[in-house]
């Protein structure tokens, strides 16, 4: 049979939308229904494909197809294209399979001539109408079809609104309009050197293959690039008999939503214009009315919209998205789509349509996107913002800070405790910044990746962060920030969009977050869905009292180093690992083991008896030591000022040491549980720390979590099995000294190659794997986690060479592999082995896609993330299905 390029709308429905694209699909179902639609026929994406690869040459047999539709319509009609009799004008409109709202072109009016015009005119009784309809499709056609510059024509009404004194396209007469139709045709004749065909049927060919061609033009690629729609696909064509909005004052043309595409609140929500075409409504010409409006002026068509509304919302379950016109008070739909709408929409929308019991709960999951729920944690740049911003980084961590720059985390500090809000902007943070990262609205690094200090710690805290904005030049002496030729001082105001990455040089209005009822049910549906469970990486109390409020089923990393970052602890650190004998380094364990002991007290109360993964030390050394060159200045400035001789020994021999432990590449060094492997009294303090702790929890409110000792960074068999030793026969003395007991757990990192390939060897010594993706990718693909992301990993993602940051979002082919393997491997000897991800994917919605059909037990990741994870999980099951 030879290919069907049309189908009349009396022949589609909703389901046929890969051929007749949304707004075809959706014009047949409403006829099949029985709403009032006009009638036409569609010609099928299909064609357009073929034409589009064949340089526009329309395929065999469309032409054919196009005569014989048409002369189905004018039979059904009574009407017939280019008759001076009874003239038949119709629309041609694009609609693409998925909807891309007015990035194609569109044309009205056709069929309409200098003899059709003069026949309409009698027939209507309304001349105005009929001139008003023909300069339309002049210019719509000329723009369109023939290139014209939309301006010309629009330029020639405003001249002719001036020279008659009148401000509205609806004051202008009858024969101002026959004036505008010489005028416009005397344009396009001008522009184009010719007159274009005037016979209908060729125009109609013409106007197709515009719509074809439309399909490429540069909005449209744009547009499908942002929503990633195929180029493949194309888009169908409408041609509908016209019905007229602009017949005079009973009637309409007007668009509408069966909920509020804002808020979400049902109620009646569109607006319409008496008197007007389509184009009048969203060209902003006129100020449209609201829909309830309608009603005191035509208030049978009113209520006739309002039940067809009613009924489209129930039919496609799903708030809809409608154009309608009225001619001389009857209505016609013109289209129907899923509407569009905001984030809080969403929600409510979903939420709103279960209790209605119009969509199911998975049903309702499947609708919202994860970046929906995410806008809502986090206070958020206006959305009517209009600015620019001033520079691009990584989206590190999201939500909007307003705040006075500062260029170091002192001021930062000094500034918050006085109650200002301040950016805080470096070159990238180490943790000597922490208290300044802690006081600031958000921060800002010109280095670093998705990973870096700064951006771990931002989201930990739930502060909004842009790192790697690698544009920005920083002056942290002379405290300047310069970007192109533009020169920021501290205390001038920024704005930071942490889910976009964007940079403002001035302060921009936020809206607050809104997790409300609707949000907190969409995530408790997830919770019946989802097969992962969902913990958090929190290392201190109210990080953990957050997370568990958040939903959080457990700590899934507590990172024991960063309990050493405080300024006050930092010193008694760096005793420790720069102690030359075990006295000196057992006197410098001495003084942190009751500070751990605390910080866990505090961490174990919060979590109400969920079970808490402790890391132990995990320590990239530099983080913790003096910088070696800052050190040397230290000694030189000493030496050249003449300081006291304690002082300068001293400060020599610090140098000395940083100078023994210094690492080119510390993140290939004496990291994880290499540390401990040299100085076993370092894991030993820590068991005593987290046992004492647990014990203390449990004397004190008669409940305890679950505890579980982690062992970090291990690639060898005996790593592991010599550390479970220490932290074993450590926490045995602990309770004999108590004369008490608990349950506890042993378990360790797979963050390293040969830990995940060697994982049946490893997990003889192990309850437990996590997964450490930062350093399992940093290892895996051989980049540094910490600076990739400003170099070529950014021209790689902008030239498709990497489909997306790795550290962002896992790389299933290569890392996941080897997640893969390590929980197969690992099952293998030990059957029930948990297993879990605390690597920054763990919050990353397609990570945790992978994670759900790698078979892990759970997923952890940073507090702010857990009601994101709960509900990416859910739809990594709902998938599944
Ligand atoms: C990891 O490597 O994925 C991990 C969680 O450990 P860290 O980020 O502390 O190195
Ligand atoms: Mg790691």
């Amino acid at each position: 049979m030879a290919n069907t390029y049309i189908y009349d709308f009396s022949e589609g429905n909703a389901s046929m939308r890969s051929i007749l694209g949304g707004k075809g699909a959706n014009l047949a179902e409403m006829m099949r229904l029985g709403f009032p639609v006009p009638d036409g026929f569609t010609v099928t994406t299909q064609a357009c494909v073929e034409a589009m690869n064949n340089d526009g040459k329309w395929p065999e047999k469309l032409n054919e197809q196009v005569d014989a539709a048409l002369a189905r319509l004018e039979e059904r009609t009574g009407h017939k294209l280019g008759s001076s009799d009874s003239p038949l004008l119709v629309s041609i409109r694009s609609g693409a399979v998925v909807s891309m709202p007015g990035m194609m072109d569109t044309i009205l009016n056709l069929g309409i001539t200098d003899d059709t015009v003069r026949t309409i005119a009698e027939e209507s009784g309304n001349e105005r109408f009929a001139y008003d309809c023909y300069r339309r499709f002049i210019q719509m056609y000329g723009d369109v079809v023939e290139g014209v510059p939309a301006h010309m024509y629009e330029d020639a009404i405003k001249e002719m609104k001036k020279a008659r004194g009148v401000t509205l396209d609806t004051d202008l007469t009858a024969e101002d309009l026959k004036e505008l139709v010489v005028q416009f045709k005397k344009i396009s004749k001008d522009y184009l050197g010719n007159v274009w065909t005037l016979d209908p049927r060729e125009q109609l060919s013409h106007a197709i293959s515009a719509v074809f061609r439309s399909w490429n033009n540069p909005r449209a690629d744009i547009y499908r690039k942002v929503n990633g729609i195929s180029r493949d696909l194309g888009t169908a064509v409408n041609i509908m008999q016209m019905v007229f909005g602009n017949h005079g004052d009973t009637s309409a043309t007007g668009v509408c939503f069966t909920r509020n595409p804002s808020t979400g609140e049902k109620g009646l929500f569109g607006e319409f214009l008496i008197n007007a075409q389509g184009e009048d409504v969203v060209a902003g010409i006129r100020t449209p009315q609201r829909l309830p409006d309608l009603e005191a002026i035509l208030p049978e068509a009113y209520r006739e919209l309002l039940e067809t509304m009613q009924h489209l919302e129930t039919h496609y379950r799903d708030m809809q998205d409608l154009e309608f016109t009225i001619e001389n008070g009857k209505l016609f739909m013109l289209q129907t789509r899923n509407g569009k709408r905001t984030a809080p929409a969403a929600l409510k929308i979903a939420a709103d349509m279960v209790e209605e019991g119009l969509i199911t709960k998975e049903e309702a999951l499947e609708r919202i996107e994860p970046a929906q729920l995410d806008q809502l944690l986090h206070p958020g740049v206006d959305p009517s913002n209009t600015v620019e911003p001033i520079t691009k980084g990584l989206p590190a961590s999201p939500g909007a800070a307003v705040g006075s720059l500062v260029f170091d985390a002192d001021t930062a500090a000094a500034a918050g405790a006085e109650g200002k809000n301040v950016v805080l902007v470096r070159y990238e943070t180490t943790p000597d910044d922490i208290h300044g990262v802690l006081a600031a609205q958000g921060v800002l690094t010109a280095h670093g990746g998705m990973t870096s200090h700064a951006a771990v710690v931002a989201r930990g805290f739930g502060k909004p962060c842009v790192s790697g904005a690698t544009a920005i030049k920083l002056d942290t002496q002379g405290k300047t920030l310069t970007i192109g030729d533009r020169t920021f001082v501290e205390g001038d105001l920024i704005t930071l969009n942490g889910s976009t990455g964007e940079v403002f040089g001035e302060a921009l209005k936020l809206i607050p977050p809104q997790i409300n009822e609707d949000f907190e049910h969409v995530v408790q549906w997830a919770d019946e869905v989802r097969a992962l469970g969902v913990r958090a990486n929190a290392d201190n109390g109210p990080d953990a009292e957050n997370a568990r409020k958040l939903g959080a089923e457990g700590i899934g990393l507590c990172r024991t180093e960063h309990m050493f970052m405080a300024a006050d602890r930092l010193p008694a650190v760096r005793e420790m690992i720069l102690a030359e004998t075990s006295e000196e380094r057992e006197a410098a364990l001495a003084k942190i083991l009751p500070m751990q002991q605390a910080d866990f007290e505090a961490i174990f109360t919060a979590m109400k008896g969920l079970p808490v993964t402790v890391r132990l030390l995990d320590p990239p050394l530099h983080e913790f030591l003096p910088n070696y060159v800052d050190q040397a200045l230290k000694v030189q400035e000493l030496e050249l000022t003449g300081g006291s001789e304690d002082a300068l020994k001293e400060a020599r021999a610090t140098l000395a040491q940083v100078k023994k432990l210094h690492e080119q590449n510390p993140m290939l060094g004496t990291r994880g549980c290499r540390l401990a492997m040299l100085h076993p009294e370092i894991p030993a303090m820590q068991t005593r720390a987290i046992i004492r702790a647990a014990l203390a929890v449990l004397e004190r409110v008669g409940q305890t979590v679950g505890v579980e000792i982690m062992i970090p960074l291990v690639s060898l068999e005996e790593e592991i099995l010599q550390q479970r030793e220490i932290v074993k026969s450590t926490v045995e003395e602990e309770f004999e000294r108590a004369g008490k007991r608990l349950d506890y757990t042993i378990g360790t990192m797979i963050e390293l190659p040969r830990a995940a390939l060697l994982a049946d060897r490893i997990a003889h010594h192990a309850d437990f794997f996590s997964f450490g993706t930062n350093d399992l990718t940093q290892t895996t693909l051989g980049i540094s986690r910490d600076d990739a992301e400003n170099g070529f990993l950014a021209a790689y993602e902008a030239e498709d060479i990497l489909p997306h940051n790795p550290f962002a979002s896992i790389d299933v082919d290569g890392v996941g592999q080897l997640v893969s393997m390590g929980v197969e491997r690992g099952r293998s000897t030990t059957p029930h082995l948990k297993c879990g991800v605390c690597g920054e994917h763990g919050g990353d919605p397609a990570s945790i896609e992978f994670f759900h059909s790698a078979g892990l037990n759970y997923v952890s990741c940073s507090p702010f993330r857990v009601p994101i994870a709960r509900f990416a999980a859910a739809k990594a099951a709902l998938k599944d299905k």
